[in-house]
Formats: structure tokens, sequence, C-alpha cells
């Protein structure tokens, strides 16, 4: 009998089973693709590892007029790939490494309920087997999502974000359906190597819930890019994509490939969800603030609850989960933590980044607060003008409540948002207003020292 059996070993099911094996409970996680799950080894980290050699070429490609001068740049897409493998079976190694670490039996294999505390698990080349514990944690994640567009399923000119990162030959041209995080990060990875990409997006704007005025910085900063925004993908013929734009005109583009980038779904099928009929809303499995799930015994974390899909917001819920299974099985009423959603940082990483974290001004407006604002442009940091010239595009936007002074979000795009958002979600998790803000002292010079700046403006409002 085991304390906990955990399905899936993406970053909601190993960071759990290290915390709960951490405090000498027997866990056992089965995972039945790679160790590392969806982020490891198909989402954040091969795209920023890709995302980098882009950002090297394109730097050394500009570099000439910051006086340096590196002649005949040429990036090896096979070179890159590879060394993207080498980054993401290391640190799979070292997950391994961890959950041994931690004591965390660990199986390759397929996991599904069959009952309260029993748990089928299917191991490559052993015979099934049941498993019984006493609690069960799921964490199995997200699948890319096909809409029924025609001509989609089945065509090997259009892959999705797993696909993608097995590619062979460098397109010339690649036609991206879907403006949001994903679609960006592989718009701007492939439009920084010389590729021709457009971008189809039936929102008007991209990435849509960035701050209204800080998503078309990002836009225009990722100028290399063709973006067909307000547009209706039709059908998909050889890697044609028609579609309809904003005035109904049928339109189409010619690409070599199509990157179907329209978005996730949980993954709440397929593991015995039903032997235990637990509630399920349009996003995903329901559960509490501790992530309990709705039968006794069983927790749920990380993108099959489709509250939040992000690694590091799998890793909180797994954080708050652990505890609360642990405090259960010392015979508690539970652990005393709670997920928070208000301060949950997010990071598009194109070249430029942008971040942001809490509310946009149009959701503090919605929600009833009288807001003050204050945006500077990222030319005023001399770290950020001399780094990228006096064209670059770049804002930080402070929202906050005019009458308490509290910051309610913080918005940036431009050179190291992704690093520095954290400081962000630390003011807001703390509740401060701009006033003690202004009272930090940054680092200068920093780009990001300008949300000081953005404080004091906020003063005159
Ligand atoms: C291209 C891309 C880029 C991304 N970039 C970022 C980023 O930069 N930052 C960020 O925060 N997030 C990013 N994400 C999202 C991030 O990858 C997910 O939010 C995160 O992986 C969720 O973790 P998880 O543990 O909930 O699920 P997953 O990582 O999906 O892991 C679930 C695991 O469960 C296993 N599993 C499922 N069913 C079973 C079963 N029945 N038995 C056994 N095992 C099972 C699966 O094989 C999988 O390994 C990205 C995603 C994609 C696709």
């Amino acid at each position: 009998m085991h304390d906990v059996v955990i399905i899936g070993g993406g970053p909601a099911g190993y960071r759990a089973a290290e915390r709960l094996g951490e405090r000498g409970r027997s866990v056992l996680l089965v995972e039945k693709g790679h160790l590392g799950g969806t982020c490891l080894n198909v989402g954040c980290v091969p795209t920023k590892t890709l995302l980098n050699s882009a950002k090297l070429y394109a730097h050394a490609l500009e570099s000439e007029r910051f006086g340096v001068s590196a002649d005949s740049v040429r990036f090896d897409w096979e070179r890159m790939m590879a060394w993207k493998q080498e980054v993401v079976e290391k640190l799979r190694a070292g997950i391994a490494g961890e959950m041994k670490k931690a004591k965390v039996t660990l199986i390759a294999g397929e996991a599904a309920i069959e009952g309260p505390g029993k748990v089928r698990v299917n191991e490559a080349g052993a015979p099934s087997c049941i498993e019984e514990c006493k609690a069960i944690l799921i964490a199995t994640g997200s699948s890319p999502f096909a809409p029924p567009i025609p001509g989609l399923k089945g065509n090997p000119k259009v892959l999705d974000s797993t696909g993608i990162l097995e590619l062979k030959d460098f397109p010339k041209r690649l036609c991206v359906i879907g403006g949001g995080v994903i679609g960006v990060e592989f718009a701007s990875l492939f439009s920084s190597l010389g590729c021709e990409v457009s971008v189809v997006e039936m929102m008007d704007e991209i990435v849509p819930f960035m701050d209204a005025e800080q998503a078309p910085v990002l836009r225009r900063a990722l100028n290399k890019i063709k973006w067909k925004l307000g547009c209706t993908v039709l059908s998909i013929e050889g890697s044609t994509v028609r579609y309809r734009d904003k005035e109904g005109a049928a339109e189409s583009i010619e690409a070599d490939l199509v990157l179907a980038a329209i978005g996730r779904r949980p993954n709440v099928e397929g593991w015995g969800a039903e032997s235990l009929s637990l509630d399920r809303s349009a996003k995903g499995i329901v559960t509490d603030d501790r992530m309990r799930a709705s039968a006794p015994g069983v927790w749920a974390a990380g993108d099959v609850t489709g509250r939040s899909l992000l690694a590091h917001s799998a890793y909180r819920m797994a954080e708050v989960a652990a505890a609360d299974i642990d405090a259960t099985l010392a015979g508690e009423s539970g652990g005393r933590e709670r997920m928070r959603w208000d301060a949950i940082p997010w990071a598009v990483y194109s070249i430029p980044d942008a971040a942001g974290v809490g509310m946009t001004e149009q959701e503090a407006k919605a929600k009833g607060f009288d807001t003050a604002c204050a945006k500077i442009n990222l030319r005023a940091s001399g770290r950020f003008a001399a780094e990228n010239g006096f064209q670059a595009q770049g804002a930080v936007k402070l929202v906050s409540d005019k009458a308490s002074g509290r910051i309610l979000g913080l918005h940036g795009v431009g050179s190291y948002a992704s690093e520095a958002i954290w400081g962000g979600a630390a003011l807001i998790e703390q509740e401060m207003r701009a006033s003690e803000l202004r009272e930090l002292i940054l680092p200068h010079p920093t780009v990001w020292e300008l949300i000081r700046d953005a404080a004091w403006q906020l003063r005159d409002q």
C-alpha cells in the first residue's frame, strides 16, 4: 500500500512527488511518456532553448551597429535541434535524480483509477496490476487542441507545437494559426531565423489576455512577422491556408508549413475519471483551493484543472496539494496552504519578451476599480537604449487602485521582462502600494528600474 499514487510526471506530478517524498511519504509516480511532461519535453524548455539560439543569431546579425563585426553569420538548424535535445535529456536525468533522492518509486507506464484508493498501472513489458493507496493525485496535464478546420487533421503539412519541435528541414515560409503565447513564440523563433512568417489570429489583437495598450507594443516589436488579425481560418489545402479577413473577403496564404497553435485542452479522460464521477467544469477537473477534487482521497494539480496552463502554476498547485495530502494522511483536517490565483505571472518568451502579473487596466475597470495607470516607454532606460537602439519598442505599465494606491497589475514588453516579472508578483502578493514601491531602491542602470518611475508618475494622478 502506497501513501500516494501520482498519475503524470510533468511539473505538477514530479513536484508533488518530491515534496511528499521529502516528508517521508511513500510515493508511486506513474508516467506514460517522458519524465518532465509537456514543459520539459515539448514545451517551456525546448522552445526557450531554440529561442535562445535564435536570439544569438538575431543579435549577431545586428551587431555591426553596436561596433562588433560578425562576418558570415549562419545558423545550423540541425545543431540547434541537437542542442535543444541535449538540454532536454540532461534536465530529464536531473529530475530522475531528484525523484531518487526523495525516494519516489517511478514506473514508466499508463495509470487509470479503478475506484477509491485503487489505480491500475500498465507498465511497458510487465503485467497490468492494481496499486493500492491512501491518496491519488491527478496530474495528467493537457494536449494540443485541434479544431475542426477542414484540411487540418491528418495533413502532413500541418504540425502542432509538439510536431514542430521535431522538424528536420527549416521552412522558407511558415503560417501560424493562432496568435496566443505559443503561436507568437514560434512565430518569433522562425522569423528571427529568416523564415517568412504569417500569423492568422481570429481576435483583433495578439495574446488576447495582455493589457490592451501593451499587446500592440509587442506586436510592433515583432516587426518581421506578418500579422493577419481579425481573420478566421476556413480551410487548409496542403500548406495553403484559406481565411476570411476582417472585411469578410476570402484570402489565402501559401506557406511551406502550417503550425496549428490554437490552444490546449486538459487531459480529463483516459485515466478513469468516470470511476469516481469527479466534478468537471468546461475548463477541467474541479478542485477547491487546497487542490482537492470532488471525491474523497483524490487531488488534482496542474493543467488538468484548466485554471492556469503554466508550469509555475502547476508547481504551486502541486505544493499546495502535497501539503494537504500530507496533513490529511497525518489525520489532520487538511493543510494550511491555499492556492492563490491573483499573483500568477505570465511571460511570452519572444524576441523581445513580454510579461505581466495581476490585472490589466481593462480587467481592473471591469471589476469596479477606479484605476490610476502609468505607462513609460522603455527608451527612457539608458540600458534599454544602449542595448537596443533608439527605435526599439518596449513599455512598462503599472495599474493601481486610485483610492488606496494598491498596485493591481504590472505589465512589461521589452528585454528581460520575463526575468524581472517576479518582482511584480511580489508587489501584488504583498498588496503593496505605489508609495511603498517608490521607497524601494532598484539597481541602476537596469531596464526594469523604470517601474519606480512609473510609481512616481502615479503620484501626480
Ligand atoms: C510549446 C509550449 C511552450 C510552453 N512554454 C511554457 C513556458 O514558457 N512557461 C510556462 O509556464 N508554461 C509553458 N507551457 C505550458 C507548460 O508546459 C504546462 O503548463 C505544464 O507542463 C503543465 O504541467 P502538468 O504537470 O500539469 O502537465 P504536463 O506537463 O502536461 O504533464 C502531464 C504528464 O502526465 C502524463 N500522463 C497523462 N496521462 C497519464 C496516464 N494516464 N498515466 C501516466 N501518465 C500520464 C503525460 O504523459 C505527461 O507527461 C508551454 C507549453 C507548450 C505546449
